[in-house]
């Protein structure tokens, strides 16, 4: 029985990737080539009890978002409509300059891990790197020394599978932190519920903000922008680069270099976009102990360097936070909710009214068991059918043919000043009752 449901959730778009149930298969699951379609193909039948295992720990088709947020915050007070439950609001960043200028944006996160390990509080840190093997792809694994965490440093904008480890998990000898995306998560905190020994060494976790992951195919598009095709040829590919918001950059093995700002490499995410982002309603990893994600706001932009908001959620997070800041290994500069809430205003909106649209569209949709936001009015819902509609167009074939034959430096500078242009026009809708 549950072996069919997690067919049809694999057949119905559903699957996050996150990795839980290959990595609770017994090898019975794998993922089908990462640089394609990227889904988990069931080899041999499971027992029911390794598809039951596998479906308590599955995020795709249910979270059960009271129930789990009951489970991880039970001395919660209060859940915050777009942040969750949080403790404190902080923009942040780690002192040591080196830690923060190779983060994904002020190395909050990296500074955590060095700082859990150097205090003996954890052994080992569950993170995404870079496969060395296969440079263009990436690799979860447990870090047990700074120079491994720091080795995983910064954000990868491709699909990433961190529970596929669950195995090394659940055999590693001591307590470990984990990172990861909030589908990922979802998963882990779902097993905790059920008390599976492959999360039981996990004692924090310290996550990133997500509002949509891509396929692998933007890394191809990205090449083929620049007159290149093979990506076996890759030798180094960042997506965050150099100084706050950083570069995408692809070194190959004949010396060539691509780099393209951040922001204007977000003209890959309408054709690339991972389509079961569109049905995920947590932008700021609502169920981690520290959620970090960029401060998007002309302040900090202005200043580079590389600031994050961190949201401490649990005691011994917000504890964790506060130690840290008084040993001098990050600073924090608190901030109001609805600081907090308009620097991500558009994530939050998609995530906590546009996600809630898609999914009463949608026949077979994630469960979230909770009820569809009062705040959406009718302009919201026209809006989010236009836009729709846009990325309908996007994906096409001619319009995917297209963009990879323009230079991308043209498309992404075209795509950045589009979205602010319609960032402003769409600004009212988007606040309207938010
Ligand atoms: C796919 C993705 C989408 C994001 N979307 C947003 C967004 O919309 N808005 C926003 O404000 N912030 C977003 N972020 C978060 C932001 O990019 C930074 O990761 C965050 O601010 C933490 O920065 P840091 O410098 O503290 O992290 P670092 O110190 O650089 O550490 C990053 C950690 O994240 C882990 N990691 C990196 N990529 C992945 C991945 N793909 N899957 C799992 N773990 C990973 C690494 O293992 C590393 O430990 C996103 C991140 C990712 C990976």
């Amino acid at each position: 029985m549950s072996q069919e449901k997690l067919q049809q959730v694999i057949d119905k778009g559903l699957c996050t990737r996150c990795g839980t149930c290959v990595g609770l298969s017994n090898g019975k699951i794998t993922f089908e080539d990462k640089t394609g379609v990227y889904l988990p193909v069931i080899h041999t039948p499971l027992t029911d009890a390794e598809a039951s295992r596998i479906w308590n720990g599955c995020s795709a088709k249910e979270v059960n978002w009271p129930e789990l947020t009951k489970f991880c915050f039970p001395e919660n007070r209060r859940v915050h409509p777009y942040l969750g439950v949080y403790r404190e609001l902080n923009i942040g960043f780690a002192t040591d300059f080196s830690v923060r200028r190779s983060a994904g944006s002020a190395g909050v996160i990296t500074a955590t891990l060095f700082y859990l390990l150097d205090t003996g509080q954890i052994d080992g840190a569950v993170v995404l790197g870079m496969d060395e093997k296969a440079p263009w792809q990436n690799k979860p694994f447990i870090a047990t020394t700074r120079e491994e965490i720091l080795q995983s440093a910064q954000s990868k904008y491709t699909i990433s599978s961190n529970n596929e480890i669950l195995p090394e998990m659940e055999r590693f000898p001591g307590r470990l932190a984990y990172v990861g995306l909030p589908c990922q998560v979802h998963s882990i905190r779902k097993l905790q519920a059920v008390n599976d020994p492959a999360v039981r060494n996990i004692v924090y976790i310290i996550a990133p903000y997500c509002g949509l992951n891509l396929h692998f195919s933007s890394v191809n598009s990205f090449l083929r922008a620049h007159g290149a095709s093979d990506y076996t040829k890759i030798t180094r590919l960042k997506f965050r680069e150099g100084e706050w918001p950083g570069h995408m950059r692809v070194e190959m093995s004949d010396g060539r270099v691509m780099e393209l700002k951040k922001f204007f490499a977000n003209y890959l995410i309408p054709f690339h976009i991972m389509k079961r982002c569109w049905y995920c309603i947590d932008g700021s990893n609502e169920f981690a102990d520290i959620s970090v994600g960029d401060a998007w706001a002309p302040v900090y932009e202005e200043r580079g360097k590389g600031f994050s908001i961190v949201v401490s959620r649990s005691e011994k997070g917000t504890k964790l936070l506060h130690k840290m800041k008084a040993d001098g290994v990050i600073d924090l500069i608190p901030q109001t909710e609805a600081q907090a809430v308009k620097m991500h205003s558009h994530m939050f909106d998609n995530k906590k009214r546009g996600a809630f649209i898609r999914i009463a569209r949608k026949r077979v949709h994630p469960e979230y068991h909770l009820p569809e936001p009062e705040n959406i009015g009718f302009g919201r819902r026209v809006f989010e059918s236009i836009l729709q509609l846009i990325y309908a167009l996007l994906r096409t074939r001619l319009m995917t043919w297209m963009v990879d034959k323009l230079p991308s430096e043209w498309v992404g500078r075209t795509f950045d000043r589009f979205k602010v242009f319609w960032k402003k026009r769409t600004y009212n809708i988007k606040r309207d009752k938010l």
